[in-house]
């Protein structure tokens, strides 16, 4: 692939970072799936953004830089963007193990959502946005709802920034409380406002962080199946009105759409198609469980879906139908889910996984590509949460957020056939060396550069052993519960 022009200036220019001598890998801009690999490459990064993409021979000749960073033996790719998760999990690692979806949220993760101090919250969000910054993450989108009043919110987003990272904390609401709510049995502890006062919480922390801040608020109704759907109507408005996006739970399990059914005579996602609420700004996070007509409207309305295959794995939630709404014109995304649901904020693991789910479903391993993996982790996500043109990608012009990922050495990277699925297949989160978000590095041989981890891994587990057993979830509590 021929490197991209680099402009007329013949005068060497001042930038703040120069890689080079990496293998520098790019989605293809128009989303086609492909990704393009210039060996021997280089980035130049000025203010911010990414200010020329060369061979290293000539960004070394047209480029005199503040830092120069060597990158032989190393991808330089975009960051990820984990386009799903809550952080706020992270002090409940490991626990709720073998259970499928109903369960999981019944006996575990909501009486620990409900335990969850303000303090607690601080502490755990800014643990996942660690672990994030350590493995290429330089976007998270945090559907936040433990607890949600606003400054848990507003310091929620602190902590996010505070490690680095950009993104947006979905705040999760449920508004009143509905009859799917009841007859399902949600405890009424996690109804903690009315519709009226979720909008106007979230319209105060909006008001704080609006569109354009490095870490936005958006409206996010926690469930589409057993929120109110009034609140979703609200929340669309908002997102409408503040120019951000608006996120949900979205049919994760076979019954979510099975109750909403039940109870207003349409399913979920038909049901935001009649509304007008579809368009662009909505990020359905799973969209496991979609018929044709959902599946259309989804990709006819250019929404996104943020994928969770490792969380679908491992609470036997069930396959999204990948190939379906990526040919209906869905942007797809990826997520972690949390740290709970899978055990780490990792996208090489969630990469791999949407393969192996897909294969396995589709019986053919042809279905999806590593290239694909590689494309939604980083455009598609960059793409779900309206980022800034360019974003997800390598390219003169784009957002300077970068995952720098040793492919030389360690025993499984030695050789190094084909980088797209070397990536996928083979590196591993621990294999990132450098995170970079808007041209500043926050992370780097093995420590987050703004912030003393081992402080924060200190409190942490004080505040978990704290709250798992204030929430009565230590791991006996799982003992005959039925799994399904
Ligand atoms: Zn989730």
């Amino acid at each position: 692939m021929p490197y991209p022009p680099l402009g007329a200036s013949t005068a060497p220019r001042d930038c703040d970072l120069l890689l080079t001598g990496g293998h520098v890998l790019t989605p293809d801009p128009e989303d086609t799936g492909r990704t393009v690999t210039y060996e021997d490459g280089a980035v130049a990064v000025d203010a911010g953004r990414i200010v020329a993409v060369g061979s290293a021979a000539t960004l070394r000749r047209a480029f005199r830089a503040r830092r120069d960073i060597d990158c032989t033996g190393r991808a330089v790719l975009p960051g990820f963007t984990d386009a799903h998760t809550h952080l706020f999990q992270s002090l409940a690692r490991g626990l709720g193990d073998g259970m499928a979806i109903w369960p999981w949220l019944r006996t575990f993760m909501w009486p620990y959502a409900i335990a969850v101090t303000p303090q607690d919250a601080r502490v755990a969000v800014r643990l996942g946005a660690a672990e994030a910054a350590r493995a290429g993450i330089t976007t998270v989108v945090d559907h936040h709802y433990a607890p949600t009043d606003t400054e848990t919110v507003l310091a929620v987003a602190d902590a996010i920034e505070e490690t680095g990272l950009r993104g947006a904390v979905a705040r999760g609401m449920l508004g009143d409380r509905t009859a799917v709510a009841e007859s399902r049995g949600l405890p009424t502890a996690l109804y903690r406002y009315s519709t009226a006062e979720e909008l106007r919480i979230t319209a105060e922390c909006l008001a704080s962080r609006p569109a354009g801040s490095r870490v936005q608020v958006w409206p996010a109704p926690l469930n589409l199946s057993y929120g109110d759907p009034d609140l979703v109507h609200g929340a669309v408005e908002q997102a409408r009105g503040a120019g951000v996006r608006w996120h949900t739970h979205c049919s994760e399990g076979a019954k979510d759409p099975e109750s909403y059914l039940d109870a207003y005579g349409i399913r979920p996602v038909a049901w935001l198609e009649k509304e007008g609420l579809l368009d662009t700004r909505a990020t359905l996070a799973h969209a496991v469980w979609l018929d044709e007509e959902e599946i259309a409207a989804v990709g006819a309305r250019r929404a996104s879906v943020a994928h969770n295959p490792v969380s679908n794995a491992s609470l036997a939630s069930g396959s999204m139908p990948l190939a379906a709404l990526r040919a209906a014109g869905a942007t797809v995304a990826l997520g972690t889910d949390g740290p709970c649901a899978g055990g780490r904020q990792d996208m090489f693991e969630v990469m791999k996984q949407m393969l192996f789910t897909q294969r396995l479903a589709t019986l053919d391993p042809a279905s999806v590509r590593c290239e694909d993996a590689l494309t939604a982790a980083t455009l598609g996500g960059a793409r779900s949460t309206g980022a800034a043109p360019g974003a997800g990608l390598v390219a003169r012009g784009a957002p300077a957020d970068l995952a720098i990922v040793d492919v030389s050495g360690t025993a499984r990277h030695a050789p190094l056939n084909r980088l797209g699925a070397h990536l996928v297949h083979t590196a591993q989160s621990s294999d990132v060396v450098m995170t970079i978000v808007a041209g500043e590095v926050v992370f780097e041989d093995g420590r987050c550069t703004r912030i003393d981890e081992e402080e924060l891994y200190a409190h942490a587990r004080e505040h978990a052993a704290a709250l798992t057993r204030r929430a009565d979830i230590t791991d006996h509590t799982f003992q005959g519960v039925s799994p399904c």
